[in-house]
């Protein structure tokens, strides 16, 4: 008779696979809220004190966008390597994989368990050039002084959160797919028919506001075009318009598109007919 129960369970567990996964990820979301609800206050003091990004959202937004701080964070581990932790950094850190993904539906980069924090420029491989920050198959690398350095403003154009969390969303959905935002991938696409000869024409010597870095591979420019996008969003719309645009459509949000009240929705409005998501 027991027998009969199990087999009965199981079977019922498998047909009902999806939903029940659905129920339990709703109820483990609710879960989380209640307790980001504890912690917001320190998260908003931490994320408003260096993220000016954070600041020009709206409430409604700024809350969006620290209950996703908050769950990116307790989606990883956080490994820090000659570096004194302190509670900010996974904070921040998870911060500026939000500020990039905030107009996508997907941000938890999944794929991705463990996120390594270094103190600063480190070697790798057999490369000879010091690293600020690397991604491959065994996580995200960062180097702290950089990361700082870049949140702060304080290396125009260069921002190593926002460049390797570039890397690891093209990761996550093109190399091993296993957290495919349809928007983005859709996108993807028409932003490199923009994007390539612009890059085709740098590898041939042409100069912009990219710079040289950006001309390495077509990964190191979608890198270096993130950052520009968003530390120097002005002068990237007067130099390359199209590009600027093709890179606001792929992220679904702009960074100009303020009132400059604060309270202005930053996330860009797709027109009725591309909200149509291809297969
Ligand atoms: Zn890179």
């Amino acid at each position: 008779m027991e027998i009969v129960v199990i087999i009965a369970l199981v079977l019922g567990i498998l047909l009902l696979n999806r939903p029940v996964t659905l129920l339990f990820q709703r109820l483990y979301t609710r879960h989380q809220y209640k307790r980001f609800i504890a912690a917001e206050t320190f998260y908003h003091s931490v994320v408003s004190h260096h993220l000016k990004y954070y600041n020009r959202l709206n409430l409604e937004e700024q809350r969006k966008f620290l209950f996703r701080t908050y769950q990116f964070q307790h989606s990883k581990n956080f490994h820090y390597i000659e570096v004194e932790q302190n509670a900010e950094m996974p904070i921040l850190v998870s911060a500026a994989a939000v500020q990039l993904t905030f107009g996508l539906e997907k941000f938890k980069l999944n794929y991705f368990d463990d996120i390594f924090i270094l103190r600063d420029d480190y070697h790798y491989g057999f490369y000879s050039r010091p690293f600020m920050g690397h991604v491959d198959q065994t996580g995200i690398y960062l180097s702290w002084d950089n990361f700082i350095k870049g949140i702060s403003g304080l290396t125009p154009n260069c921002n190593v959160g926002l460049h390797e969390m570039g890397h690891a969303l093209a990761y996550v959905n093109f190399i091993t797919r296993t957290e495919e935002d349809k928007h983005f991938k859709k996108e993807f696409h028409n932003f490199s028919k923009v994007a390539r000869p612009i890059f085709t024409s740098m590898q041939g010597g042409v100069k912009n506001l990219l710079g040289d870095y950006a001309a390495t591979n077509y990964h190191e420019f979608w890198a270096v075009a993130i950052e520009v996008f968003f530390e120097n969003a002005v002068l990237f719309r007067q130099e390359l318009p199209e590009l600027y645009e093709a890179m606001s459509r792929v992220l679904n949000q702009d960074p100009l598109n303020f009132t400059g009240s604060g309270y202005a929705t930053i996330i860009r409005r797709m027109e009725p007919s591309a909200r149509k998501v291809a297969q």
